[in-house]
C-alpha cells in the first residue's frame, strides 16, 4: 500500500450537542447548543482519525443540514469508500467527487478525515502532510495569525466594547458583518477606534446588489475607510458583477461563499472578480479541493485565509493545519475554543497568545489534538457505526 493511502476500514457517525458560550441567532430563533456531526474513520491496522461535518442545525446559510448530511453521510457516502483503499487522500476526493452530486460538506468530513488518518498512520503532522501535497511543498508555518468576527451592533457602545474586548484580546484582524442597512457612522467610528492596533475588514455575506444604486454608492464609501477586503459584497453567483464592482473600488474584494471549488476560483481570477479569497474546506469538499485552490491563488499572487464555520477543537485542528499552508497569509477565523465552547471535545482546546497567533502542532502527529472520549460519550444523541467485515 500507498504510504500516502490507507484502507478504510471502519467509519464511526456521532451526533453530538456541544454547549456554546454566547447563544448563537439563527433564522428560527437561538440556540445555545450547536449540533456536530463527529466522523471516526479506521483502517485495518486499527489506526483511527476524527474529523468534523461543518453542516449546520438548519439551512438559512447553506444547503446542507446536520439532518441532511447525517442521511447523505449513512446512505450513500459512507457505502461508497468504506473498504476500499485509497494510495491518496486526493483519490477519495475523486471517488466521491465522481459518485456524490452536491454535499461538500459532508464529503469534505469523510475526505479530511482520509488526510488526518494518513497523517496518523505516517506518524506526521497533518500540517507537514498537507504542504508537502502543495505545488511547492514548501514547510507549514509553525503559528498563524487570528481574526475575529463580530456582529455589525445596532447599538454602537456595545460594538465599541466587543471591539475592545477583541482588541486587548490580540486579534490581528477584526470583521464586521455588514448590511446596506448598517450604519455608515457606527463603522467609520469602528475605524478610528482600531487604528493601526489591527486590520480591519467587512463581510456582507452576498447582501448587497448592484442593481440598487443606494448599494454601489455605500461600497463607493466605505472604499476610503482602508479596509483589509470586503467579503462577498454581491450573491454568490455575481463574478461579472464582482469584477465590475472590483473596478470601481480600490479596497480589494474577497470572495467566500462564490468559492464552492476550484473552477470558482479561476473564474474569479480570470474575471477579476475579487483580490482574496477565503477558503471553507467544508464548502470546497475537503483538503484536496483546498490545496488546488490554495496552489492556483498562489500562482496568481491572490492571498488566501480560512473561514471559520462554528468547528469543534476536531474541525478547528484542519483549519489550523490549512491555514498553516504557505499562501494562507492573512488571519483566519480561527479563533481560540474559549471563544465559542463552554468546554471542548479535545483534551488540549485550542489557546492564541496576545499577539493573536495560535501554534500549529506542526511537530505532533496526526490532526494535531486529542479527542476527549469521555466527554464526546457524553455529548452523543446519535451514532451509527459502519465496518467492513
Ligand atoms: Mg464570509
Amino acid at each position: 500500500m500507498s504510504h500516502d493511502g490507507a484502507q478504510l476500514s471502519s467509519i464511526v457517525l456521532r451526533e453530538i450537542r456541544l454547549p456554546l458560550v454566547e447563544p448563537f441567532r439563527t433564522a428560527t430563533g437561538t440556540v445555545d447548543v450547536r449540533r456536530i456531526i463527529l466522523v471516526e474513520l479506521g483502517d485495518a491496522d486499527g489506526v483511527t482519525a476524527w474529523s468534523e461535518c461543518v453542516a449546520g442545525a438548519d439551512p438559512s446559510n447553506d444547503a446542507e443540514t446536520v439532518d441532511s448530511a447525517w442521511d447523505a453521510l449513512a446512505e450513500s457516502i459512507v457505502p461508497l469508500v468504506l473498504g476500499k483503499e485509497f494510495a491518496r487522500p486526493s483519490d477519495l476526493h475523486s471517488a466521491l467527487w465522481g459518485g456524490i452530486p452536491g454535499n461538500p460538506m459532508s464529503r469534505a468530513s469523510i475526505e479530511m478525515g482520509m488526510w488526518g488518518l494518513v497523517a496518523t498512520r505516517r506518524e506526521e503532522s497533518l500540517s507537514r502532510f498537507v504542504a508537502r501535497m502543495t505545488e511547492h511543498a514548501s514547510p507549514p508555518r509553525k503559528s498563524i495569525a487570528t481574526g475575529i468576527a463580530l456582529g455589525m451592533e445596532s447599538d454602537a457602545d456595545t460594538l465599541f466594547a466587543k471591539i475592545q474586548d477583541a482588541l486587548s484580546q490580540g486579534y490581528r484582524r477584526i470583521k464586521l458583518k455588514l448590511s446596506p442597512r448598517s450604519d455608515l457612522e457606527i463603522l467609520r467610528a469602528a475605524r478610528n477606534q482600531i487604528g493601526t492596533r489591527a486590520a480591519l475588514s467587512v463581510d456582507a455575506n452576498g447582501s448587497f446588489s448592484l442593481e440598487n444604486p443606494g448599494d454601489l454608492s455605500y461600497l463607493e464609501r466605505i472604499d476610503s475607510l482602508g479596509l483589509q477586503m470586503i467579503e462577498q459584497p454581491l450573491p454568490m453567483d455575481a463574478f461579472d458583477e464582482h469584477a465590475e464592482l472590483q473596478r470601481r473600488l480600490q479596497t480589494p474584494i474577497c470572495l467566500d461563499e462564490s468559492i464552492c471549488n476550484h473552477a470558482g476560483a479561476e473564474l474569479m481570477i480570470r474575471l477579476g472578480s475579487g483580490r482574496i479569497v477565503n477558503v471553507k474546506p467544508g464548502r470546497v469538499g475537503g483538503f484536496t479541493e483546498a490545496v488546488v485552490i490554495h496552489d492556483r491563488c498562489r500562482r496568481a499572487d491572490i492571498p488566501v485565509w480560512c473561514g471559520g464555520m462554528l468547528e469543534s477543537g476536531i474541525g478547528r485542528a484542519y483549519n489550523v493545519a490549512l491555514a498553516s499552508l504557505p499562501n494562507f497569509t492573512l488571519p483566519g477565523d480561527i479563533s481560540p475554543s474559549s471563544r465559542y465552547w463552554v468546554r471542548d471535545v479535545i483534551i488540549d482546546p485550542w489557546v492564541m497568545d496576545s499577539d493573536g497567533m495560535i501554534e500549529v502542532p506542526v511537530e505532533r502527529a496526526g490532526i494535531g489534538a486529542d479527542v476527549d472520549r469521555d466527554f464526546v460519550d457524553q455529548l452523543v444523541v446519535r451514532e451509527a457505526s459502519f465496518s467492513v467485515v
